[in-house]
């Protein structure tokens, strides 16, 4: 039988053999290895995958903007004219799908009165954000829960959530934090670049203050989790990120951080940092500022006008708001006066290696930063994201990967929080 069937074979071969042989010999080409892929090969089939997969960027500081009068988000801006990185027509061009726009609210002195106009201004930020979705429903809709994002992107629109860049505008009243909910804010960062009566930034230069995540920060992460919103420890000290880990209930995120093993900076997450995230099931969103991509390269021109201007001011606990938010804007400047070339998207790619290496492919993401400091080269706006999905494929990773950075792991997330918030309330909860 087995003879049979060789000598069946054999005789077919022969025959392939005699009809091939009228071909070309130079087709004889039998090799195992699969024709390269060419460049333009590479890109089309990197943005045929980036059309398909949820894109989600987990962190924008666009309602600064939306705020400003006469700022439309239906508008396409030129991000060197106006410096804007972010509005519904460049979402489209760059083929991202779904954003949060965080309410960014700077940190000012810790009484009544700057809780209360942090609030305002929160709000207002918010209502922009609502107002916003609602004149423009033909192109984008406001996004709440996680499934919210698919849906919307069926229908061809972009998918607008909302969030909460530093806890300073829930003052010290814990039912604002319903409030912002029910608003539809679905993650608040605790604080942002000093001290809140929340927690410990990364980055105060008096130093900690609480030495992590303080008494009434505590009741803010359970009231968080009971209504479903997600933890964010981006700008918080060390310390932050290890008591959040241990308070809250539900995995946590870092909407907009890098690895500091790649690039040594304070905002960064250390290799123990990155594990224990992964262990927590939660997950660290990429972020596109380029002082967290790359070492900075040498300025002293920078320092030497920064230092003469720092000593012209005088300390900042005697500062007004004016004058504080004066010398920010006048650092700013300085900033962009001295520029040193930016970050790439190797860089950023990088990031995402190491923070895979360490954590797993579960246990990353994007959140670019965009207006609030976020675009390196290759990914400076909302339209040109999916030079990240290029560089991904060029390294090697695959569509179900690239789905889970671009936005399922952070989906994945969204949807335990939101379980553990329901069965928190059902009084489930173990
Ligand atoms: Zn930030």
């Amino acid at each position: 039988m087995f003879r049979k069937l060789n000598s069946f074979l054999a005789i077919f071969a022969l025959l392939l053999v005699a009809c091939s042989s009228d071909s070309e010999p130079e087709t004889v080409n039998t090799a195992t290895e699969p024709p390269k892929e060419t460049e333009d090969q590479l890109i089309a089939r990197a943005l045929a995958i980036h059309d398909r997969v949820l894109t989600f960027d987990s962190h924008a500081d666009t309602p600064l903007r939306m705020i400003e009068p006469g700022f439309d988000m239906s508008e396409r801006h030129d991000p060197n004219e106006s410096g804007s990185k972010v509005d519904y027509p460049r979402m489209k061009e760059g083929g991202l799908d779904a954003i949060f726009f965080a309410a960014f609210v700077a940190q000012d002195i810790r009484d009544d009165e700057g809780h209360d106009r942090a609030k305002i201004l929160g709000l207002q930020m918010i209502d922009t954000v609502i107002e916003s979705t609602q004149k423009h429903s033909d192109i984008v809709g406001l996004a709440v829960n996680p499934d919210d994002a698919y849906e919307l992107e069926k229908e061809g629109k972009r998918a607008i959530y909302i969030a909460i860049e530093n806890g300073y505008p829930i003052g010290r009243d814990l039912s604002n934090i319903e409030l912002f909910y029910n608003k539809g804010v679905r993650y608040i960062t605790l604080v942002h670049s000093t001290n809140n009566d929340l927690a410990d930034s990364a980055t105060d230069s008096e130093g900690p203050e609480h030495g992590g995540i303080s008494g009434f920060g505590e009741q803010v992460v359970q009231e968080m989790n009971r209504l479903g919103i997600m933890v964010d420890v981006s700008h918080g000290s060390e310390e932050v990120f290890y008591d959040a880990i241990a308070m809250s209930k539900a995995p946590i995120i870092a909407s907009h951080s890098n690895a500091r093993a790649v690039t040594e900076h304070d905002r960064n997450m250390s290799d123990e940092m990155l594990k224990l995230m992964a262990e927590n099931g939660g997950v660290v969103q990429l972020t596109m500022l380029s002082d967290y991509l790359r070492d900075r390269p040498e300025n002293p021109e920078l320092d030497a006008a920064i230092a003469a201007y720092q000593a012209t001011l005088k300390p900042a606990s005697e500062m007004t708001r004016e004058e504080r938010a004066a010398s920010r804007e006048a650092i700013r400047q300085l900033n962009e006066q001295f520029a040193v070339p930016p970050a790439t998207v190797i860089h950023a790619v990088d990031h995402i290696d190491h923070i895979v290496k360490v954590a797993g492919i579960d246990h990353v993401g994007i959140g670019c930063d965009f207006d609030g400091g976020g675009g390196i080269d290759g990914v400076f706006d909302a339209s040109e994201v999916a030079n990240i999905t290029i560089e991904l494929v060029r390294r090697g990773y695959t569509e179900e990967e690239i789905k889970k950075i671009w936005g399922g792991n952070l989906i994945r997330v969204f949807q335990e929080v939101q379980a553990i918030a329901e069965n928190i309330q059902t009084g489930n909860a173990s």
